[in-house]
């Protein structure tokens, strides 16, 4: 049976970063579900659609898109329709649209379809917001990663500038706190601890110090 880790978590807790380094360690393969909503919603904005009141054509743009990732010397890179979109899926645009378009029960469960099926087979260690409760109620290793909104917006930004993606300090602090509140809020979803997940509080801690953390559990349950 493929041994899963599950990760969830809100935005800026260090979910990418400890995922990326925690697989390359134990030969596990990443999976980061955020940018298949992100890819749904670059797709929208292109399409000049930005209200949840075209529903149904958002629906449609998410069956009928080719969405797939690879994994590249450890980083993960995105593609829509055939092109690399790993970049452009981490813009502001899809940043402050992407939680609203993620909150439609028909687009999650494309994702969550998507999202398994590319884990098909596979050791994988995957983060999201609803791998431990959705996704893979069921695996193997289940990790909350949570940190105060100050802290993971403060980490956010200075991401953000190391990537050229340009806005204010404010502005990613006000996007973490409605992405936050839109994900908590999902009918179909939403982004909340599941009863038998070990949470770790990375406020005060390096991600060094999270990845030691997060491997010690997993090692733990791999024995
Ligand atoms: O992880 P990331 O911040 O890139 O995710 C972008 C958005 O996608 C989240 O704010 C959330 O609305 C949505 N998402 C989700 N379920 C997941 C992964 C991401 O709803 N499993």
């Amino acid at each position: 049976m493929p041994f899963v880790v599950a990760i969830d978590g809100p935005a800026g807790t260090g979910k990418g970063t400890i995922t990326k380094l925690i697989a390359q360690e134990l030969g596990l393969v990443n999976i980061d579900t955020g940018a298949i909503y992100r890819c749904i919603t670059l797709k929208a904005i292109r399409k000049g659609i930005n209200s949840l009141e075209q529903s149904e054509e958002l629906i449609q743009i998410a069956k009928n898109s080719s969405i797939y990732v690879e994994n590249y010397t450890g980083d993960q890179r995105t593609f829509l329709d055939g092109e690399n979109v790993t970049t452009e899926i981490r813009s502001k645009e899809v940043s402050d649209l992407v939680s609203q378009i993620s909150s439609i029960p028909e687009i999650r469960e494309i994702v969550v379809n998507l999202s398994r099926k590319i884990a098909e087979g596979k050791d994988v260690i995957m983060e999201g917001r609803d791998i431990t409760t959705v996704v893979f109620p069921k695996a193997q290793v289940k990790i909350y990663l949570d940190a105060d909104v100050e802290e993971r917006a403060k980490r956010r930004f200075k991401e953000n500038q190391e990537k050229g993606i340009l806005g204010s300090y404010e502005e990613v602090l006000e996007n973490v706190k409605t992405r936050d509140y839109n994900d908590m809020h999902k009918k179909v979803g939403a982004l909340k601890i599941a009863e038998d997940a070990i949470v770790v509080d990375t406020t005060t801690m390096t991600i060094e110090e999270v990845k030691q953390k997060v491997k010690e559990i997993i090692l733990e349950r791999r024995k």
